[in-house]
Protein backbone atom coordinates (compact mmCIF):
# COMPACT_ATOMS: atom_id res chain seq x y z
CA UNK A 1 0.00 0.00 0.00
CA UNK A 2 1.54 3.37 -1.15
CA UNK A 3 1.71 5.99 1.74
CA UNK A 4 -1.25 7.69 -0.15
CA UNK A 5 -3.15 4.79 -0.23
CA UNK A 6 -2.62 4.18 3.43
CA UNK A 7 -4.10 7.85 4.23
CA UNK A 8 -7.01 7.31 1.72
CA UNK A 9 -8.27 4.19 3.86
CA UNK A 10 -7.81 5.91 7.59
CA UNK A 11 -9.78 8.65 6.15
CA UNK A 12 -12.51 6.89 5.30
CA UNK A 13 -12.39 4.83 8.51
CA UNK A 14 -12.50 8.33 10.14
CA UNK A 15 -15.53 9.43 7.84
CA UNK A 16 -17.26 6.73 9.08
CA UNK A 17 -16.17 5.98 12.80
CA UNK A 18 -14.99 8.90 14.79
CA UNK A 19 -17.29 11.53 15.59
CA UNK A 20 -14.95 14.39 16.63
CA UNK A 21 -15.46 17.25 19.77
CA UNK A 22 -16.58 20.45 19.54
CA UNK A 23 -17.01 19.60 15.95
CA UNK A 24 -19.81 20.38 13.05
CA UNK A 25 -19.30 16.56 11.57
CA UNK A 26 -21.55 18.06 8.43
CA UNK A 27 -18.43 20.09 7.41
CA UNK A 28 -15.91 17.68 8.54
CA UNK A 29 -13.73 18.31 7.67
CA UNK A 30 -14.22 21.27 5.65
CA UNK A 31 -10.55 21.03 4.73
CA UNK A 32 -7.93 18.89 3.17
CA UNK A 33 -7.61 15.55 5.24
CA UNK A 34 -5.10 15.59 7.82
CA UNK A 35 -4.02 12.57 9.86
CA UNK A 36 -0.97 13.21 12.43
CA UNK A 37 1.22 10.45 12.65
CA UNK A 38 4.49 11.49 14.22
CA UNK A 39 5.77 14.16 16.90
CA UNK A 40 9.54 15.50 16.45
CA UNK A 41 10.31 18.64 18.81
CA UNK A 42 7.75 21.31 17.99
CA UNK A 43 6.53 19.65 15.11
CA UNK A 44 3.77 17.10 14.15
CA UNK A 45 4.25 15.06 10.98
CA UNK A 46 1.11 13.74 9.03
CA UNK A 47 0.43 10.68 7.43
CA UNK A 48 2.39 11.59 4.23
CA UNK A 49 5.41 12.92 5.67
CA UNK A 50 3.83 16.75 5.98
CA UNK A 51 5.47 18.87 8.92
CA UNK A 52 3.86 21.19 10.95
CA UNK A 53 4.49 23.28 13.64
CA UNK A 54 2.42 22.76 16.66
CA UNK A 55 1.08 26.20 17.18
CA UNK A 56 -1.07 25.41 19.71
CA UNK A 57 0.81 22.76 21.64
CA UNK A 58 -1.71 19.82 20.81
CA UNK A 59 -4.77 22.05 21.96
CA UNK A 60 -2.79 23.21 25.10
CA UNK A 61 -0.97 20.18 26.45
CA UNK A 62 2.74 19.85 25.06
CA UNK A 63 5.05 21.34 27.24
CA UNK A 64 8.86 20.50 26.77
CA UNK A 65 8.00 19.02 22.74
CA UNK A 66 6.84 15.56 21.35
CA UNK A 67 8.67 12.60 21.67
CA UNK A 68 10.81 14.54 24.74
CA UNK A 69 13.56 11.99 25.16
CA UNK A 70 13.33 12.01 28.68
CA UNK A 71 9.77 11.66 29.07
CA UNK A 72 10.03 8.75 26.72
CA UNK A 73 12.31 6.90 28.53
CA UNK A 74 10.41 7.78 32.35
CA UNK A 75 7.51 6.08 30.08
CA UNK A 76 9.21 3.33 29.18
CA UNK A 77 10.91 2.93 32.36
CA UNK A 78 7.79 2.89 34.35
CA UNK A 79 5.60 -0.05 31.72
CA UNK A 80 8.73 -2.46 32.35
CA UNK A 81 7.37 -2.09 36.44
CA UNK A 82 3.40 -0.98 36.39
CA UNK A 83 0.88 0.02 33.94
CA UNK A 84 -2.05 0.34 36.60
CA UNK A 85 -2.82 -0.05 40.11
CA UNK A 86 -5.80 1.18 42.47
CA UNK A 87 -5.46 4.30 45.04
CA UNK A 88 -8.51 2.74 46.55
CA UNK A 89 -6.69 0.13 49.00
CA UNK A 90 -3.09 1.39 47.97
CA UNK A 91 -0.30 3.41 47.28
CA UNK A 92 1.41 3.54 44.16
CA UNK A 93 5.27 5.09 43.66
CA UNK A 94 5.02 7.36 41.28
CA UNK A 95 1.93 8.83 42.30
CA UNK A 96 3.10 9.39 45.85
CA UNK A 97 6.50 10.62 44.10
CA UNK A 98 4.31 13.34 42.25
CA UNK A 99 2.26 14.42 45.07
CA UNK A 100 5.35 15.43 46.79
CA UNK A 101 6.65 17.26 43.88
CA UNK A 102 3.11 19.06 43.29
CA UNK A 103 2.66 19.91 47.21
CA UNK A 104 6.51 21.35 46.52
CA UNK A 105 5.89 23.51 43.34
CA UNK A 106 2.19 24.99 44.30
CA UNK A 107 1.61 28.15 46.55
CA UNK A 108 2.16 27.66 50.14
CA UNK A 109 -0.34 25.84 51.61
CA UNK A 110 -1.52 23.16 48.92
CA UNK A 111 0.00 20.20 50.53
CA UNK A 112 -3.13 17.74 49.47
CA UNK A 113 -3.37 16.24 46.06
CA UNK A 114 -6.44 14.54 44.98
CA UNK A 115 -6.18 12.85 41.57
CA UNK A 116 -8.41 12.74 38.81
CA UNK A 117 -8.04 12.49 34.54
CA UNK A 118 -9.08 15.51 33.23
CA UNK A 119 -9.64 19.32 33.85
CA UNK A 120 -13.17 18.60 33.77
CA UNK A 121 -13.27 16.39 36.59
CA UNK A 122 -10.47 18.43 38.57
CA UNK A 123 -12.85 21.16 39.07
CA UNK A 124 -16.19 18.45 39.92
CA UNK A 125 -13.86 17.41 42.79
CA UNK A 126 -12.75 21.24 43.72
CA UNK A 127 -16.48 21.76 43.86
CA UNK A 128 -18.04 18.67 45.47
CA UNK A 129 -14.79 19.22 47.87
CA UNK A 130 -16.07 23.19 48.78
CA UNK A 131 -19.60 22.19 48.55
CA UNK A 132 -19.18 18.92 51.34
CA UNK A 133 -16.70 21.12 53.15
CA UNK A 134 -18.95 23.49 54.14
CA UNK A 135 -21.92 20.72 55.48
CA UNK A 136 -19.23 19.36 57.49
CA UNK A 137 -18.25 22.03 59.50
CA UNK A 138 -21.70 22.84 60.26
CA UNK A 139 -22.25 25.57 57.27
CA UNK A 140 -25.16 23.49 54.78
CA UNK A 141 -26.28 26.74 53.56
CA UNK A 142 -23.28 27.80 52.23
CA UNK A 143 -23.86 25.85 49.11
CA UNK A 144 -24.11 27.91 45.90
CA UNK A 145 -20.85 28.66 43.71
CA UNK A 146 -19.79 32.19 41.82
CA UNK A 147 -17.98 32.18 38.58
CA UNK A 148 -17.11 34.98 36.30
CA UNK A 149 -18.63 35.42 32.62
CA UNK A 150 -17.68 33.70 30.14
CA UNK A 151 -15.83 31.11 31.89
CA UNK A 152 -14.72 27.73 30.81
CA UNK A 153 -14.32 24.76 33.32
CA UNK A 154 -14.73 21.67 31.01
CA UNK A 155 -17.56 19.81 29.95
CA UNK A 156 -19.22 17.47 32.56
CA UNK A 157 -21.80 18.71 34.60
CA UNK A 158 -20.78 20.26 37.49
CA UNK A 159 -17.65 22.14 34.84
CA UNK A 160 -20.35 22.90 32.95
CA UNK A 161 -22.66 24.68 35.68
CA UNK A 162 -19.85 27.20 36.55
CA UNK A 163 -19.31 27.85 32.85
CA UNK A 164 -20.20 30.78 30.99
CA UNK A 165 -20.01 30.48 27.56
CA UNK A 166 -23.47 31.25 25.98
CA UNK A 167 -23.19 28.96 22.78
CA UNK A 168 -21.37 25.97 24.67
CA UNK A 169 -23.55 26.07 27.66
CA UNK A 170 -26.45 27.97 27.67
CA UNK A 171 -28.10 24.66 26.27
CA UNK A 172 -27.55 22.75 28.93
CA UNK A 173 -29.06 25.09 31.82
CA UNK A 174 -31.81 22.99 32.37
CA UNK A 175 -29.33 20.24 33.45
CA UNK A 176 -26.93 22.20 35.93
CA UNK A 177 -27.29 23.78 38.81
CA UNK A 178 -28.00 28.08 38.99
CA UNK A 179 -24.35 29.87 39.41
CA UNK A 180 -23.95 33.62 40.30
CA UNK A 181 -22.15 35.54 37.86
CA UNK A 182 -19.12 38.09 38.09
CA UNK A 183 -18.17 40.55 35.09
CA UNK A 184 -15.23 39.61 33.91
CA UNK A 185 -12.87 42.45 33.60
CA UNK A 186 -11.45 41.62 29.99
CA UNK A 187 -10.61 45.12 29.05
CA UNK A 188 -11.49 44.68 25.16
CA UNK A 189 -14.75 43.74 25.83
CA UNK A 190 -15.55 45.53 28.79
CA UNK A 191 -19.01 47.78 28.56
CA UNK A 192 -18.30 49.71 31.87
CA UNK A 193 -16.21 53.00 31.87
CA UNK A 194 -12.32 53.48 32.24
CA UNK A 195 -11.31 51.96 35.49
CA UNK A 196 -11.59 48.36 34.58
CA UNK A 197 -10.04 47.11 37.77
CA UNK A 198 -11.81 49.00 40.32
CA UNK A 199 -15.37 48.45 38.45
CA UNK A 200 -15.21 44.72 38.46
CA UNK A 201 -13.49 44.35 41.35
CA UNK A 202 -16.45 46.70 43.17
CA UNK A 203 -18.94 44.80 41.46
CA UNK A 204 -17.75 41.53 42.70
CA UNK A 205 -17.13 43.03 46.46
CA UNK A 206 -20.82 43.71 46.28
CA UNK A 207 -22.02 40.20 45.05
CA UNK A 208 -19.92 38.38 47.69
CA UNK A 209 -21.00 40.63 50.47
CA UNK A 210 -25.33 40.04 49.59
CA UNK A 211 -24.55 36.34 49.22
CA UNK A 212 -22.00 35.72 51.71
CA UNK A 213 -24.19 33.64 53.61
CA UNK A 214 -24.72 30.82 50.45
CA UNK A 215 -21.90 31.25 48.84
CA UNK A 216 -19.47 27.84 48.89
CA UNK A 217 -16.71 29.14 46.24
CA UNK A 218 -15.90 31.27 43.21
CA UNK A 219 -14.00 29.30 40.74
CA UNK A 220 -11.83 31.46 38.17
CA UNK A 221 -9.66 30.93 35.52
CA UNK A 222 -6.05 32.92 36.75
CA UNK A 223 -5.29 36.05 34.54
CA UNK A 224 -6.43 34.66 31.58
CA UNK A 225 -9.70 33.09 30.19
CA UNK A 226 -8.70 30.87 28.05
CA UNK A 227 -11.34 29.43 25.77
CA UNK A 228 -13.57 32.63 25.94
CA UNK A 229 -10.68 34.26 23.49
CA UNK A 230 -7.74 34.26 25.27
CA UNK A 231 -9.34 37.14 27.51
CA UNK A 232 -6.67 39.06 29.82
CA UNK A 233 -7.42 40.31 33.43
CA UNK A 234 -6.09 43.41 34.78
CA UNK A 235 -3.39 43.02 37.21
CA UNK A 236 -4.56 43.14 40.48
CA UNK A 237 -7.73 41.61 39.97
CA UNK A 238 -6.99 37.88 41.37
CA UNK A 239 -5.09 39.49 44.25
CA UNK A 240 -8.61 41.31 44.90
CA UNK A 241 -10.58 38.47 44.52
CA UNK A 242 -8.53 36.89 47.19
CA UNK A 243 -8.80 39.16 49.44
CA UNK A 244 -12.65 39.55 48.82
CA UNK A 245 -13.35 35.96 49.40
CA UNK A 246 -11.48 35.89 52.58
CA UNK A 247 -12.94 38.87 53.96
CA UNK A 248 -16.68 36.94 53.10
CA UNK A 249 -15.56 33.60 53.91
CA UNK A 250 -15.28 32.45 50.76
CA UNK A 251 -13.54 29.67 49.18
CA UNK A 252 -11.36 30.49 46.39
CA UNK A 253 -10.74 27.65 43.70
CA UNK A 254 -8.14 28.27 40.61
CA UNK A 255 -9.18 26.40 37.55
CA UNK A 256 -5.13 26.32 36.06
CA UNK A 257 -5.96 23.86 34.10
CA UNK A 258 -4.99 25.94 30.83
CA UNK A 259 -2.68 28.38 32.74
CA UNK A 260 -0.41 26.37 34.54
CA UNK A 261 3.06 24.96 33.85
CA UNK A 262 4.78 27.70 32.57
CA UNK A 263 2.21 29.40 30.36
CA UNK A 264 1.95 32.43 31.63
CA UNK A 265 5.80 33.04 31.85
CA UNK A 266 5.44 31.39 35.71
CA UNK A 267 5.07 27.92 36.66
CA UNK A 268 1.56 28.75 38.32
CA UNK A 269 -0.47 31.96 37.11
CA UNK A 270 -1.46 32.45 40.64
CA UNK A 271 2.25 33.31 41.73
CA UNK A 272 2.37 36.52 39.69
CA UNK A 273 -0.03 38.02 42.13
CA UNK A 274 1.62 35.96 45.46
CA UNK A 275 -2.02 34.06 45.43
CA UNK A 276 -2.21 30.91 47.65
CA UNK A 277 -6.27 29.92 46.52
CA UNK A 278 -8.03 27.18 48.49
CA UNK A 279 -7.75 24.56 45.14
CA UNK A 280 -5.96 24.49 42.58
CA UNK A 281 -6.80 22.66 39.40
CA UNK A 282 -4.38 21.35 37.35
CA UNK A 283 -4.41 19.11 33.80
CA UNK A 284 -3.20 19.86 30.58
CA UNK A 285 0.02 20.28 30.94
CA UNK A 286 0.71 17.98 33.57
CA UNK A 287 2.21 15.28 31.54
CA UNK A 288 3.49 17.51 30.05
CA UNK A 289 1.00 16.19 26.62
CA UNK A 290 1.88 12.86 27.31
CA UNK A 291 -1.14 11.07 28.75
CA UNK A 292 -4.45 12.20 30.74
CA UNK A 293 -3.80 13.25 34.32
CA UNK A 294 -5.60 15.42 36.41
CA UNK A 295 -4.51 16.87 40.02
CA UNK A 296 -7.13 19.29 42.28
CA UNK A 297 -4.69 20.41 45.28
CA UNK A 298 -6.20 21.81 48.22
CA UNK A 299 -5.14 22.77 52.03
CA UNK A 300 -5.38 20.80 55.56
CA UNK A 301 -7.69 23.42 56.14
CA UNK A 302 -10.31 21.82 53.65
CA UNK A 303 -8.49 18.25 54.30
CA UNK A 304 -9.19 18.15 57.86
CA UNK A 305 -13.39 18.43 58.30
CA UNK A 306 -13.56 15.30 56.27
CA UNK A 307 -11.60 13.57 58.87
CA UNK A 308 -14.21 11.71 61.26
CA UNK A 309 -15.17 7.96 62.10
CA UNK A 310 -16.88 5.64 59.54
CA UNK A 311 -20.28 6.41 61.06
CA UNK A 312 -19.96 10.19 60.96
CA UNK A 313 -19.31 9.52 56.59
CA UNK A 314 -17.64 12.28 56.49
CA UNK A 315 -15.33 10.47 53.47
CA UNK A 316 -14.99 12.33 50.21
CA UNK A 317 -16.94 10.07 48.33
CA UNK A 318 -15.48 10.28 44.94
CA UNK A 319 -12.82 8.53 42.56
CA UNK A 320 -12.31 7.90 38.94
CA UNK A 321 -11.14 4.62 37.94
CA UNK A 322 -7.78 5.05 36.63
CA UNK A 323 -7.00 7.92 39.65
CA UNK A 324 -3.20 7.72 40.06
CA UNK A 325 -2.59 5.65 37.13
CA UNK A 326 1.22 5.03 37.34
CA UNK A 327 1.68 5.49 33.83
CA UNK A 328 0.82 9.23 34.03
CA UNK A 329 2.02 9.67 36.99
CA UNK A 330 5.34 8.81 36.08
CA UNK A 331 5.84 10.49 33.20
CA UNK A 332 4.47 14.07 34.69
CA UNK A 333 6.77 13.46 37.78
CA UNK A 334 9.47 13.58 34.95
CA UNK A 335 7.61 16.83 32.99
CA UNK A 336 7.87 18.74 36.40
CA UNK A 337 11.58 17.77 37.16
CA UNK A 338 12.74 18.93 33.30
CA UNK A 339 11.64 22.66 34.58
CA UNK A 340 14.48 22.21 36.64
CA UNK A 341 16.92 20.56 35.18
CA UNK A 342 16.34 22.76 31.89
CA UNK A 343 15.67 26.26 32.95
CA UNK A 344 12.82 25.83 31.18
CA UNK A 345 11.12 28.67 32.55
CA UNK A 346 14.23 31.23 32.44
CA UNK A 347 14.92 29.74 29.24
CA UNK A 348 11.35 31.17 27.72
CA UNK A 349 12.08 35.16 28.42
CA UNK A 350 13.89 35.43 24.65
CA UNK A 351 10.90 33.10 23.18
CA UNK A 352 8.14 35.16 24.34
CA UNK A 353 10.26 38.43 23.26
CA UNK A 354 10.52 37.40 19.75
CA UNK A 355 6.69 36.32 20.05
CA UNK A 356 5.77 39.83 21.43
CA UNK A 357 7.98 41.33 18.17
CA UNK A 358 6.40 39.34 15.92
CA UNK A 359 2.58 39.87 16.79
CA UNK A 360 3.62 43.83 16.72
CA UNK A 361 3.35 44.71 13.89
CA UNK A 362 -0.55 42.91 13.56
CA UNK A 363 -1.54 45.97 16.35
CA UNK A 364 -1.51 48.13 12.85
CA UNK A 365 -3.59 46.18 11.19
CA UNK A 366 -7.56 47.24 9.90
CA UNK A 367 -8.94 44.00 10.33
CA UNK A 368 -7.46 43.22 14.41
CA UNK A 369 -9.23 44.45 16.77
CA UNK A 370 -7.15 43.41 19.83
CA UNK A 371 -3.63 41.61 20.41
CA UNK A 372 -2.93 40.24 23.78
CA UNK A 373 -0.50 37.97 25.31
CA UNK A 374 0.57 36.74 28.68
CA UNK A 375 3.47 34.89 28.33
CA UNK A 376 3.18 32.35 25.33
CA UNK A 377 -1.07 32.49 25.83
CA UNK A 378 -1.73 34.48 22.56
CA UNK A 379 -5.41 35.62 21.47
CA UNK A 380 -5.57 37.59 18.51
CA UNK A 381 -9.19 38.93 17.48
CA UNK A 382 -10.08 39.61 13.90
CA UNK A 383 -13.29 42.16 13.45
CA UNK A 384 -14.66 43.36 10.53
CA UNK A 385 -14.93 46.85 11.55
CA UNK A 386 -11.67 47.96 13.94
CA UNK A 387 -13.62 51.58 14.54
CA UNK A 388 -16.49 50.06 16.03
CA UNK A 389 -14.97 46.39 17.18
CA UNK A 390 -18.04 44.72 14.86
CA UNK A 391 -17.42 40.93 14.99
CA UNK A 392 -17.03 39.24 11.93
CA UNK A 393 -20.16 37.33 11.24
CA UNK A 394 -19.98 33.46 12.89
CA UNK A 395 -20.64 32.04 9.39
CA UNK A 396 -18.04 33.45 7.75
CA UNK A 397 -15.86 31.45 10.02
CA UNK A 398 -13.20 33.95 9.54
CA UNK A 399 -11.11 32.18 12.45
CA UNK A 400 -10.60 28.89 10.50
CA UNK A 401 -9.83 30.24 7.52
CA UNK A 402 -6.70 31.93 8.27
CA UNK A 403 -5.56 28.40 10.29
CA UNK A 404 -6.39 27.03 6.80
CA UNK A 405 -4.15 29.46 5.31
CA UNK A 406 -1.02 29.20 7.97
CA UNK A 407 -1.21 25.59 7.57
CA UNK A 408 -0.50 26.04 3.65
CA UNK A 409 2.29 27.89 5.68
CA UNK A 410 3.20 24.53 7.66
CA UNK A 411 2.02 25.87 10.99
CA UNK A 412 -0.91 23.87 12.77
CA UNK A 413 -3.78 26.52 14.52
CA UNK A 414 -7.16 26.12 15.93
CA UNK A 415 -8.72 29.48 16.69
CA UNK A 416 -11.91 30.33 18.78
CA UNK A 417 -14.49 31.86 16.90
CA UNK A 418 -12.93 35.12 15.33
CA UNK A 419 -9.97 35.01 17.99
CA UNK A 420 -7.13 33.03 16.60
CA UNK A 421 -5.05 31.41 19.51
CA UNK A 422 -1.41 30.74 19.85
CA UNK A 423 0.07 28.60 22.79
CA UNK A 424 3.37 27.03 21.46
CA UNK A 425 4.83 24.41 23.77
CA UNK A 426 7.51 26.22 26.15
CA UNK A 427 9.97 24.19 23.79
CA UNK A 428 9.45 26.71 20.96
CA UNK A 429 12.83 28.09 19.25
CA UNK A 430 13.42 31.77 18.21
CA UNK A 431 13.37 31.04 14.46
CA UNK A 432 9.97 29.10 15.33
CA UNK A 433 8.83 31.53 17.26
CA UNK A 434 9.16 33.63 14.09
CA UNK A 435 7.86 31.08 11.62
CA UNK A 436 5.08 31.20 13.97
CA UNK A 437 4.28 34.99 13.86
CA UNK A 438 4.99 35.37 10.38
CA UNK A 439 2.62 32.68 9.21
CA UNK A 440 -0.51 34.18 11.16
CA UNK A 441 0.33 37.70 9.81
CA UNK A 442 0.42 36.47 6.04
CA UNK A 443 -2.58 34.47 6.72
CA UNK A 444 -4.57 37.18 8.58
CA UNK A 445 -3.39 39.36 5.10
CA UNK A 446 -4.18 36.41 3.02
CA UNK A 447 -8.14 35.40 4.54
CA UNK A 448 -9.02 39.44 5.63
CA UNK A 449 -7.18 41.77 3.03
CA UNK A 450 -5.60 44.79 4.06
C1 LIG B 1 -9.38 22.70 28.98
C2 LIG B 1 -9.87 23.30 30.22
C3 LIG B 1 -10.67 22.56 31.12
C4 LIG B 1 -11.17 21.18 30.81
O1 LIG B 1 -10.14 20.24 30.72
P1 LIG B 1 -10.44 18.83 30.02
O2 LIG B 1 -9.19 18.06 30.26
O3 LIG B 1 -10.70 19.13 28.58
O4 LIG B 1 -11.62 18.26 30.69
C5 LIG B 1 -11.01 23.15 32.31
N1 LIG B 1 -10.61 24.39 32.61
C6 LIG B 1 -9.86 25.13 31.79
C7 LIG B 1 -9.43 26.51 32.21
C8 LIG B 1 -9.47 24.62 30.55
O5 LIG B 1 -8.75 25.36 29.70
Amino acid sequence: MTPQERHERLWALDLKHVWHPFTQMQLWPGDEPLIIERGEGNWLIDTLGRRYLDGISSLWVTVHGHRKAPLDEALKAQVDKLAHSTLLGAANVPAIELAAKLAELAPPGLSKVFYSDSGSTAVEVALKMAYQYWRQVGRPQKRRFAALEESYHGDTLGAVSVGGIELFHQRFQDLVFDVLRLPSPHRYRWKGGADVLKEALAQAEALLAAHAHELAALVVEPLVQGAAGMWMHPEGFLSGLRALCRKHEVLLICDEVATGFGRTGTMFAVEQEDVAPDFLCVAKGLTGGYLPLAATLTTPQVFDAFLGSAKDAKTFFHGHTYTGNPLACAVALRNLELFEEEQTLAKLKPVVETLAVGLRPLTGHPHVGDVRRRGLMVGVELVQDKAKRLDYPAEERMGMQVCRKARERGVLLRPLGNVLVLMPPLSLTLDEAELLTRAVRESIDAVCGR
